[in-house]
């Protein structure tokens, strides 16, 4: 994923410090190193990059009155559920979620919490993340209209405005690090426009520029998403973030289904980024974004695996095969009317693996991470490739990782740093986590309370 887009057959780095500084033949390289690992036999890859999470929602997995659900039912079942978190369960959901994405080759996951019920802080969310060891993106999400103002959410869910924006500067001051190979950025990010006021959107926009962290949001994720803006805003989606002042380099969305040949050029002209998550998208039967589109018009793309309640897996590795898969099959439904030359190609797995790599780096701002270069974080996994889910697909072992059957990854390595070593998590007791999250996943949806 180097600008030339090298594969090097027998190929090593040397690091040093958390950065790469030779990347090329391992013969090539320096002799000795503190530390060497032979990876004789795998496949080394730049570290995967989500781009759109939920962490919290692995608490509330294939809970049974949400599963056929579409998103705004699906979201008024489980906000009550969600309401009930303790800074507990944040802290056991995020080790959750971010175990899942390390084992999956994840080595940067950006999160968006945006409920912080009683006593909740992003704060449980950056401290737990630490202990993983993988690179986070913390983003403060916020809900402030309540239903008894036209919104979504419940009011016992939303938040006061003011208190919203004095907690975004108390977390950009205590833990937003702008310089390469930050293990922690801030992000500020209102869920969604049908759950805060335009006037919370416009003040985040202002707050995120005065201290030049990045703005999130959700954007067109479904039908009656775009039904409501045009209703109560008078606005389509894009249009809408225009007058919220959130179109611009420094912004991404995830989703963005429902978004018109217009808007794709807005955001290519403007640099807005895209997070696709095509799992979420299929499971709540929300649409297929408009991939092919946004490739051809140079938009910035990266993929996320969503929220747990809606995916319902952290696989960052099954997420790009999906992605392919997607694509692949709306290629096919777009081009049935086509001629051959007009219709679309199909989209390829080096493709679906540079959107989650490098094309995630570009959605989340970041040019420290998302290949393997001189200079770059010393983010990267590897996979065994002596296995049996790829027997007979190794005259191609980088398309054999996304065609066959998604793995776990054999190594993780962040900043230089261990963080799965064969194939083993180094950080927590992963028996003993399961058994915490799913004592608190019970007592969330059995409703018992704290
Ligand atoms: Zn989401």
């Amino acid at each position: 994923m180097d600008d030339q887009r090298r594969e090097i057959a027998g190929g090593g780095m040397f690091i040093r410090d958390g950065f790469i500084e030779q990347v090329g033949l391992s013969n090539e390289l320096p002799d000795s190193a503190d530390k060497v690992l032979d990876l004789d036999g795998h496949i080394i890859l730049p570290g995967l990059i989500n781009t759109h999470h939920h962490f919290y929602q692995t608490l509330t997995r294939a809970v049974p009155a949400a599963q056929n659900a579409n998103l705004f039912n699906w979201l008024k079942t489980l906000y009550p559920i969600w309401a009930r978190m303790t800074p507990e369960d944040i802290y056991l959901s995020t080790q959750t979620a971010l175990a899942e994405l390390a084992l999956s080759g994840c080595t940067t996951a950006s999160d968006h919490l945006y409920l912080f019920p009683n006593g909740s802080k992003l704060d449980d969310e950056i401290a737990a993340a630490g202990v993983i060891g993988l690179r986070i993106q913390a983003s403060r999400g916020s809900m402030s209209l309540g239903d008894s103002k036209g919104g979504l959410p419940p009011d016992s869910v939303v938040d006061d405005e003011d208190a919203i924006l004095a907690d975004s500067v108390r977390l950009i001051e205590r833990y937003h690090d702008a310089r390469p190979g930050a293990m922690v950025q801030i992000v500020l990010a209102p869920c969604s426009p049908f759950s805060v006021t335009g006037e919370l959107m416009k003040q985040s926009a202002a707050l995120a520029r005065q201290y030049g962290v990045h703005l999130h949001t959700h954007l067109a994720e479904t039908k009656d998403e775009e039904q409501f803006t045009i209703e109560k805003f008078g606005y389509r989606p894009v249009a809408y973030m225009e007058s919220v002042d959130w179109i611009g380099p420094d912004v991404w969305f995830a989703h963005s289904v429902h978004i018109s040949r217009e808007e794709v050029e807005t955001f290519a002209h403007s640099g807005c980024g895209v997070a696709h998550c095509p799992s979420s998208n299929m499971r709540l039967a929300s649409g297929i974004a408009p991939v092919w589109e946004y490739l051809r018009a140079g938009v910035k793309l990266g993929l996320g695996v969503d929220g747990s309640a809606s995916n319902d897996s952290s696989h960052l590795l099954a997420e790009a095969r999906q992605a392919m898969l997607l694509a692949r099959l709306w290629a096919g439904l777009e081009g049935a009317s086509l001629s051959t030359q007009d219709a679309p190609p199909l989209l390829t797995a080096r493709q679906a693996l540079e959107m989650a790599t490098r094309g995630g780096a570009d959605v989340l701002g970041r040019s420290d991470i998302g290949s393997l270069a001189a200079g770059k974080c010393a983010d990267f996994f590897a996979i065994n490739l002596n296995r049996l889910d790829y027997a007979g697909a190794l005259h191609d072992p980088l398309a054999a990782i996304v065609f066959c059957a998604p793995q776990r990854v054999d190594f993780n390595v962040v900043h230089g740093r261990l963080i799965v070593e064969n194939g083993q998590l180094l950080s927590v007791d992963l028996p003993h986590l399961v058994e915490k999250h799913n004592q608190a996943a019970r007592r969330l949806v059995n409703g018992s309370g704290r």
